[in-house]
Parts: C-alpha cells; sequence; structure tokens
C-alpha cells in the first residue's frame, strides 16, 4: 500500500505538475494566456518549493553524495569516535550522539524533534543508518535526562537497535512512560531493557570498555544529569542540558563538587550543551518565580488555572504547595500532564497532601474559590486542554468571567507559537478572564512566572572552569549558539585547535593529544507521523505539493469500438478552485476533453493518451487560473461486451468518505500533536 503510494508520488514529482501562483485570481473572467512554457515553469517553481522544505528532512540516502565522504571513518584504530547523528544543527533536538572504541560504542540520548513543520508529519527522529552498519558494537543508551529531545527516538530506534538504556530514576520513569504511550506495535519479543543509575552517589557502571557515572545537575526536569564516560582514550562528559541553578526547588542542588573533582582528576573532553549561550549572565533560580504564584493565588477573584509543561514536576509541586496553602484543590487536565504526574507520584519525587487532587469532572461541584486546574496549553496549541476549555469544547470545564489564567512558560523560540499564545490570550480577555504572562508580569505588578531551565553564559563558562577539559565540543544547538560556545570556551582558556563546531554526521576522533574530523557518516532525519509509522520524504513532497495547489481529477469513460465518451467527462476537484463558482472555467475543461478525446484516443496508445490529457488540461487550468493543481486523468475504456475497465495513473479519486476519514485523521493528529508539544520544549 505505501510502496503503491509512493511509486505514484515518485511519478509525479518526475512530471512537471505544479506551478507556483499566489497571486491567481480564480474564476472565470481572469483569462490570461499563458504558453505551455510558462506553465511548466511555474509547476517547476512549485516543486522546487516543496522540495527546498521537505529537503530540510532527508533521510541518509538522500543526503547528497558529496557530504558523504566517508573518509577512512571505517578504521578501527585506538581513537575515540564522537559522532553527532542529532543534535548539532537547529535548535538541538533529536539530540544523539554516538561514542564509538573500536570495538564498542554506546549512544548518548536519543530523542525526537517536535519543531518539524511538514503536513501530517508529528515529529523527526535521527537516521540511523550508520549505527545500524556497527550494530554488533552497540552496548547501551545512556541518557542525560527525560525531556523527549533526549528520548522521543528510543520506541523507534531500540527494538531495531537494542541495547540496554541507563539513566537515572526519574529519567528511566520517563522512558518507561514513553514506551508505554507509544502508538506502534513493539516487535514481537521485544523486551525494553532499563537500567536506574543514582546519580548522586557517583556509583561506576562497566559498559564494555567504558565506565559510566551520573552527576546530578539542574535543569527543568527532574533527574538531570551529566553523563561521565571513562574510555581507554580518557574521560569525556556529556552535560546533557542543563543551568547551575543555587536554589532549586527540590534543594537538589547541581553537584558541582564532583564536576570539580572530575576536572581535578582530568577530562579529555567536554561536550557541552549549547541553548543559550547568547544569553549574558546567569539564569535566574526557579525559586525567584515561587512568591509569583502566592501573590497571584491571594488575589484571584475565582478560579485558577495554570498552564505549564507536565514534566516541569519541580513547578508543579511549587503550585501544589501554593494551592494548599490557600486551602485549595488541585485538578490535572491533559492527558501528558496526568501520565507524567502519575509517573512522578509513584516514584516519589512529587509531594502531594491527601485529599488535595480531585478530579476534573469534579471541579464543577467545588465554589470557584477552591480550585485550582493544572494543565498544559500554554503554547497556544489549537486542540490542548486550556485551548478547549477557552472555546468552550472541554467536557467539564468552560472558562468564564473572573477566572484567573497563568501562563507559566515562554513562547518556545522559532516556532510561530507566540502568534498562537497572543490569539488564546485575545480569546481568554474578550471573555474576561484575568490572564498573567510572564512577559508581561511587570505591568500586571506580580513577580517573575517562568524562568528558563537552561543556563546563561556565565554558568557556561562555570562548566568548562569546573572539568577543566583538554577538548571542548559544544553539542545541542545551532551553529551559532555553538560557535559563540567555542569562543566562551577559549575565553576560560581552551585551545582553539582543541575545539571543534561540528555537523551531524561529522566523525570527531580524539587520541590522547590530538582532535581532527576523520570523515563523515550517514546522517539525516527519519519523518514519523500521528500513528508511529515512518513517512517517506516522497510523500511529504507531494503534500506540500497538493496543499500549495490542490487536486484536480478528470474521469473520461470512452467507447473501445468507435473511442467516443460515454458520458461526460467527470471533474472532481479537492483545495483547487470552488466547481459551483467556476462553472465557466469547468464547463470549457469538459468541452476542451471532448475534444481532446475526439482527435487523440485513437491515435495514441492509451499511457501516451493519458500522459496528453493531463498536460493539456494542466495548460488549460493554468491559463484559466494561473494556478497548477495536480492533476489526475482516470481513463475508463468500456469494451465490447461491456466491461469497464480502468486506468488510473495515481492515487485514487477521492470520495466524501474520504474526505470524512481525512478530517478525522487531521482531528487525531492535532490532539497528538498538542499533548506531545505540552509535556516540554527544546529550549526550555
Ligand atoms: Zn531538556
Amino acid at each position: 500500500m505505501i510502496n503503491n503510494n509512493e511509486r505514484n508520488n515518485q511519478r509525479m514529482n518526475n512530471k512537471p505538475e505544479k506551478p507556483a501562483s499566489n497571486n491567481a485570481k480564480n474564476g472565470a473572467g481572469s483569462i490570461r494566456p499563458a504558453s505551455r512554457g510558462a506553465a511548466i515553469r511555474a509547476q517547476k517553481r512549485t516543486q522546487d518549493d516543496a522540495h527546498r522544505i521537505a529537503n530540510q528532512y532527508l533521510d541518509a540516502s538522500a543526503v547528497k553524495p558529496d557530504d558523504q565522504r566517508r573518509a577512512n571513518f571505517i578504521d578501527d584504530g585506538p581513537r575515540l569516535k564522537i559522532i553527532g547523528l542529532g543534535g548539532m544543527d537547529g535548535g538541538g533536538s533529536k539530540n544523539m550522539l554516538l561514542i564509538e572504541y573500536m570495538n564498542d560504542a554506546v549512544i548518548l540520548d536519543c530523542g525526537n524533534d517536535l519543531g518539524v513543520d511538514l503536513p501530517g508529519i508529528n515529529y523527526g527522529i535521527a537516521d540511523t543508518a550508520y549505527v545500524e552498519s556497527i550494530k554488533h558494537k552497540l552496548r547501551a543508551y545512556i541518557i542525560t535526562h527525560g525531556h523527549l529531545d533526549h528520548i522521543g527516538g528510543l520506541p523507534h530506534i531500540v527494538p531495531k537497535l537494542p541495547a540496554p538504556i541507563y539513566g537515572s530514576r526519574f529519567t528511566i520513569g520517563r522512558v518507561d512512560e514513553i514506551f508505554q504511550n507509544f502508538g506502534m506495535p513493539l516487535p514481537e519479543g521485544f523486551e525494553l531493557r532499563t537500567v536506574i543509575m543514582n546519580e548522586d552517589t557517583h556509583e561506576k557502571l562497566k559498559i564494555g570498555p567504558f565506565m559510566v557515572e551520573l552527576v546530578r545537575i539542574t535543569h527543568s526536569i527532574p533527574g538531570s544529569t551529566c553523563v561521565v564516560l571513562d574510555t581507554p582514550v580518557g574521560r569525556i562528559i556529556n552535560t546533557g542540558d542543563f543551568r547551575l541553578d543555587p536554589n532549586p526547588l527540590d534543594h537538589e542542588r547541581s553537584d558541582t563538587d564532583r564536576l570539580k573533582e572530575l576536572g581535578n582528576e582530568g577530562v579529555l573532553a567536554l561536550l557541552s550543551e549549547s541553548t543559550t549561550t547568547e544569553r549574558a549572565g546567569r539564569t535566574p533560580s526557579e525559586s525567584t518565580i515561587e512568591q509569583s504564584f502566592v501573590d497571584i493565588m491571594d488575589r484571584a477573584p475565582g478560579r485558577i488555572f495554570v498552564a505549564i509543561f507536565s514534566t516541569n514536576i519541580n513547578r508543579i509541586q511549587m503550585i501544589v504547595n501554593s494551592a494548599v496553602h490557600h486551602n485549595k484543590k488541585i485538578a490535572l487536565d491533559g492527558r501528558s500532564m496526568i501520565s507524567t504526574l502519575e509517573m512522578a507520584v509513584r516514584n516519589g519525587f512529587v509531594r502531594i497532601p491527601k485529599g488535595t487532587f480531585v478530579p476534573i469532572a469534579n471541579v464543577s461541584q467545588l465554589q470557584d474559590h477552591e480550585i485550582v486546574v493544572v494543565c498544559t496549553g500554554g503554547q497556544g496549541e489549537p486542540s490542548s486542554a486550556l485551548q478547549r476549555m477557552a472555546s468552550g469544547d472541554h467536557r467539564h470545564v468552560k472558562l468564564k468571567e473572573q477566572d484567573t489564567v497563568i501562563l507559566s512558560s515562554t513562547p518556545i523560540p522559532e516556532t510561530g507559537n507566540d502568534a498562537l499564545i497572543g490569539t488564546m490570550v485575545d480569546e481568554l480577555m474578550r471573555k474576561g478572564v484575568h490572564v498573567f504572562r510572564h512577559e508581561t508580569h511587570d505591568i500586571d505588578g506580580v513577580g517573575p512566572l517562568h524562568v528558563s531551565g537552561h543556563a546563561s553564559i556565565e554558568e557556561y563558562r562555570d562548566m568548562i572552569d569546573m572539568t577543566k577539559p583538554t577538548f571542548f565540543v559544544p553539542i545541542y544547538g545551532s551553529y551559532r549558539s555553538k560557535q559563540r560556545h567555542i569562543e566562551i570556551a577559549v575565553e576560560q582558556g581552551i585551545e582553539r585547535k582543541n575545539t571543534y563546531n561540528a555537523d551531524n554526521g561529522d566523525v570527531i576522533a580524539i587520541s590522547g593529544d590530538k582532535l581532527e574530523i576523520i570523515g563523515k557518516v550517514p546522517y539525516g532525519t527519519i519523518l514519523v507521523d500521528q500513528t508511529g509509522a515512518i513517512v517517506s520524504n516522497v510523500v511529504v513532497k507531494d503534500r506540500l505539493i497538493l496543499a500549495e495547489e490542490g487536486l484536480v481529477a478528470v474521469v473520461l469513460t470512452i467507447d473501445k469500438k468507435n473511442g467516443s465518451l460515454l458520458t461526460s467527462p467527470d471533474i472532481i476537484s479537492r483545495g483547487f478552485i470552488y466547481m459551483r463558482d467556476n462553472e465557466e472555467i469547468m464547463n470549457g475543461l469538459r468541452q476542451e476533453l471532448r475534444r481532446a478525446v475526439g482527435q487523440r484516443f485513437k491515435r495514441v496508445d492509451l499511457d501516451r493518451f493519458k500522459q496528453e490529457i493531463k498536460e493539456h488540461v494542466t495548460h488549460y487550468l493554468f491559463e484559466q487560473t494561473q494556478r497548477s493543481p495536480i492533476v489526475i486523468p482516470v481513463v475508463n475504456v468500456v469494451g465490447g461486451k461491456g466491461e469497464v475497465r480502468t486506468f488510473v495513473n495515481n492515487t485514487s479519486t477521492p470520495t466524501k468518505s474520504a474526505e470524512d476519514i481525512a478530517l478525522e485523521q487531521q482531528r487525531r493528529f492535532e490532539e497528538m500533536r498538542s499533548r506531545l508539544l505540552g509535556q516540554d520544549a527544546r529550549t526550555d
């Protein structure tokens, strides 16, 4: 099924098919004579646009050959190889590093990328073609922390490349959670193997020739750790995502003593996360926002709703504390919120006094001043719990005048979420809801409502000073933020020749005294849809073109004997122009089709005929509308004994029920996506 679709799509893409024209005026009366060449050029432009957009996410087999210079990376000499399979580009997402030494290898982090904005695509994961080629070497996955951009690739990749997963108690709790909630069946006989490590006791475990240790670090999710890997060549440290919060709410400070100790013993290479290396100073402590919640709860006239990422357990604890202090009950909403909090409670990461929680369905039975609802939706995601409460679509709760909504997050950069949030805030304020956002906390007369989970420049500096590495490789960030990080390292005394701003696929080889790039391994992005299934890049390109230009199918039923049309040509259009408003064009098209059948059907073979019809229709529609939808000719040739042979040279024709199915899928997709986005954020 999928193969057929792909083949069809391929064919469509090989033919000039699409045009670009945003300024097109549709409808009769706007006819502009266009040459066949102009129509084809316009098609090519749209096709090129689709390629350009979709090619940001090529899989390894499609990455340009000159980018795949394999050099001598297959050497198994006594050098340590560090390879970023993901996370060395963009905002640092689908983070995944491979550490390889002779006959052994481990993977550090294995995330997904929720920032992929392509039709029907839920997220991207790293292409593991290279790891598959050295599958026999893989000993373990070691995870720094439980955010999706560090663990979201595991359910796809581990069943294919099995090895135990190491992490802190909370991280492994998150790993269990995402495997349980994974939409696709796992292969027969697959067994999830995990190893919980204590991040406070400096315990070391042996994995092949490596020794691994986790060191506690502060971030925006419990159980965050630096991964310390002692290799035969020397010690490397992957910081994972971090900030150095001097006063975290759970009093679990970064283990800076241990980091200094490791530094004094000697660190060969520091692989340091680079998300916010362009932010001066130090990130404020999480505890600086505690009072803001107390203040807002003091003065809120009615119910209180707090939108927050579900993995930010310490902040949820803070809200719980404040609610208990104000004699309020708490209801949770959003699937990811409930799932993650259940796991956190089970593992003892949240303390909630008995009787504090009430089911969301019971909120209507409580007095307004008794209620705090903690939910997802702070990014304005269209089908989040908060959005549904705002629009009145929520089953149990509808927002009303004198409710208070607190958005305890900031828009994830480079996502366009700020526009979504703006629309949601407008809607809330229109209803008379009091809205508190971090951005406007000053003018609202309250303290800050959000702090970043990532370091600022002075903390990145501290990390380098504590660990005193010989080599410095910035990871998990865009080129510019990694470059900035290198400048910080050089300022702290690291020799520039001992640093490298690597791209995905680069093979960094470190011997005792030298860092060099010895080649490139296959790398890329695998796209995943809402069911968890892989989607071909070719399919995505067609979706982009369909989204831009729509689709027109023409159905011709032709008498085999005399080559004449047996019925008036059927024209089906989706996403192109509204046919009822454009009858003139459609009638003109029918006339063109009648003429084409009369002139060409008996003269050329069927394939050629279909091709000509397609080109003719494309040209005609472009001339009439300056648009160039995907054209699908369907030719039924009715033979002597009345049998009908149908020749479709593309996908099936859309029907009413297919449309319903598509709508249903779209709805499910939005739900799934908002659930994922509610869990955590790349840069938060
Ligand atoms: Zn993180």
